[in-house]
């Protein structure tokens, strides 16, 4: 596989029977094999069962057939889908081993479209961070600099992408971690509508926030993919009934005539205050080139995403802690027997299986749903939730989009933020979205401090993919070039060889 081909042109490749889908997975097989070992993306390669599949594409077509839009396209899961047959372990040691009986839909409807699952992608454990420094099985490492983190919590599949291992993959976002990660290693990544994705086979972490979302090098790509993972599920009760909204049609568009709005607390003042310069610039640099495209720019104010923070790291744990009490030795989790009792075997079970982060944040999440506090806590986060609705509602009777930095910051070392709060300061700009339920996505636009990605965030209000993919679009036509990646299958470091991965 190399870096610089597309899914679209991997997908158009193979349809036309011009290239086969073995040939395409047995390239991106051997980028994970000459890369991985510096990145540490994969937690699980399905090599055989890839080849397998990219041999029936191979068979559909030479048939006469259409494999679907996606056809050959290597694509990589975040370790938190369920995959039948492929051991599933959400980074975490209390379910190392554990082979689900199923697929989730989005697996389904990937291989539905003609894409190949080539292997499960490090996280965070149960995406409980920003780094992927919180996974049980060692953190991921940043193509670009393999001494920074590449963000998290879905930082395997950003990294994955970013050095050209596959021209997809698939993470998930409750407060950012399709987003943040994007932002860090240099690609694009949409976290779509509250329920335009089916979670069934997600493993939760806070339902009401969590969604799931594709990772591209590029914004028609990432069209291509929402298309092909959207749309109703009548086994996720929180799936939208309304078909997914046509993207890649909308691609062309422009920008002439739409409104797009600086969100001004997350450009200037206390909450902007930690956020670095470069950063900011970019995000100022974008929305001169949306104007400069014909796009009219407002600034907006969303006043109570100050707050969001607070809400967010009180009703994710709330609901993590509620989730993730099925791992009990019981119905789920490697059981650890000690003691006499079952309350003993439970306790020596989650002591053993879950790391730090799992565990403040359930102890947080159980606190806040304790009796005499949950309306002080939970209850008072629910209401920041309608505020943040209410300004959103607001600022997009001013604005069509809008648009603010993704990450307060480029990918940062190992170990540099090891106070939880001074991660938690890491999502303040992407939690707003998934309080409200809205679409948004990161964009690659330049570079910041020591040459590293810097993306910008569009955010538009749900179902309004269309909108998001016109403006983001219309900001990858004008962004600035992209630094190439210290780690990376050939093509995109070598310019002899074309974006098909052939020597020119
Ligand atoms: N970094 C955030 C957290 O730790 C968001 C994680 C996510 O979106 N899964 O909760």
């Amino acid at each position: 596989m190399s870096a610089g081909e597309t899914a679209l042109g991997v997908a158009s490749a193979v349809r036309s029977g011009e290239r086969s889908a073995v040939e395409v997975v047995e390239a991106s097989l051997a980028a994970i094999d000459a890369l991985d070992g510096q990145v540490h993306a994969f937690l699980e390669v399905t090599a055989e069962e890839a080849l397998a599949r990219a041999a029936d594409i191979d068979e559909t077509v030479a048939a006469g057939g259409d494999p679907g839009p996606l056809a050959g396209v290597p694509v990589a899961l975040k370790d938190n889908m369920c995959t039948e047959g492929v051991p599933t372990t959400c980074s975490s040691k209390i379910l190392e081993g554990w082979i689900p009986p199923y697929d989730a839909t989005v697996v389904e409807k990937l291989r539905a479209a003609g894409a190949i699952t080539v292997g499960k992608t490090n996280l965070d454990e149960f995406a409980m961070g920003s780094s992927t420094e919180n996974s049980a099985f060692g953190a991921t490492r940043n193509p670009h600099d393999t001494d920074r983190v590449p963000g998290g919590s879905s930082g395997g599949s950003a990294a994955a992408v970013a050095a050209g291992m596959t021209p997809l993959s698939i993470g998930s976002d409750t407060g950012g971690s399709i987003r943040q990660p994007a932002s860090l290693c240099g690609v694009v990544g949409l976290k779509p509508t509250y329920g335009a994705v089916s979670r069934f086979g997600l493993i939760a972490f806070a339902s009401s926030l969590d969604q799931i979302g594709p990772f591209t090098r590029t914004v028609a790509d990432a069209a291509v993919a929402f298309e092909a993972i959207g749309g109703h599920d009548v086994r996720d009760s929180t799936s939208i009934p309304e078909p997914v909204p046509s993207c890649v049609e909308a691609l062309g568009a422009g920008v002439d005539g739409l409104r797009v709005g600086i969100i001004s607390e997350l450009l200037e003042g206390e909450l902007a205050s930690g956020f670095e310069p470069e950063v900011l610039q970019r995000t100022r640099d974008a929305a001169a080139a949306l104007e400069a495209a014909g796009a009219t720019i407002v600034p907006v104010s969303v006043p109570s995403a100050i707050y969001g923070l607070s809400a967010y790291y009180l009703i994710a744990p709330a609901e993590a802690s509620s989730n993730l009490s099925r791992y009990d030795g019981v119905r789920y989790g490697n059981r650890v027997v000690a003691g006499d009792s079952t309350a003993d075997m439970m306790r020596a079970t989650r002591t053993a299986g879950f790391g730090a982060e799992v565990k403040r944040r359930i102890m947080l999440g159980t606190y806040a749903l304790s009796a005499g506090y949950y309306d002080a806590f939970y209850g008072k986060a629910q209401r920041v939730r309608t505020l943040i609705l209410e300004d959103f509602a607001r600022a997009y009777a001013q604005a069509d989009v809008l648009l603010s930095p993704t990450s307060p910051c480029v990918a940062f070392g190992f170990g540099a933020k090891s106070d939880p709060l001074t991660m938690y300061l890491n999502d303040v700009a992407t939690i707003p979205s998934n309080l409200a339920g809205h679409p948004a996505m990161s964009v690659p636009f330049g570079t910041g401090a020591d040459d590293l990605p810097v993306g910008v965030q569009l955010l538009a209000p749900t179902l309004a993919e269309p909108v998001l993919f016109r403006v983001a679009a219309a900001l990858e036509a004008a962004a600035p070039a992209a630094p190439l990646p210290a780690v990376a299958a050939p093509a995109l470091t070598d310019p002899t060889i074309d974006d098909q991965g052939v020597p020119a």
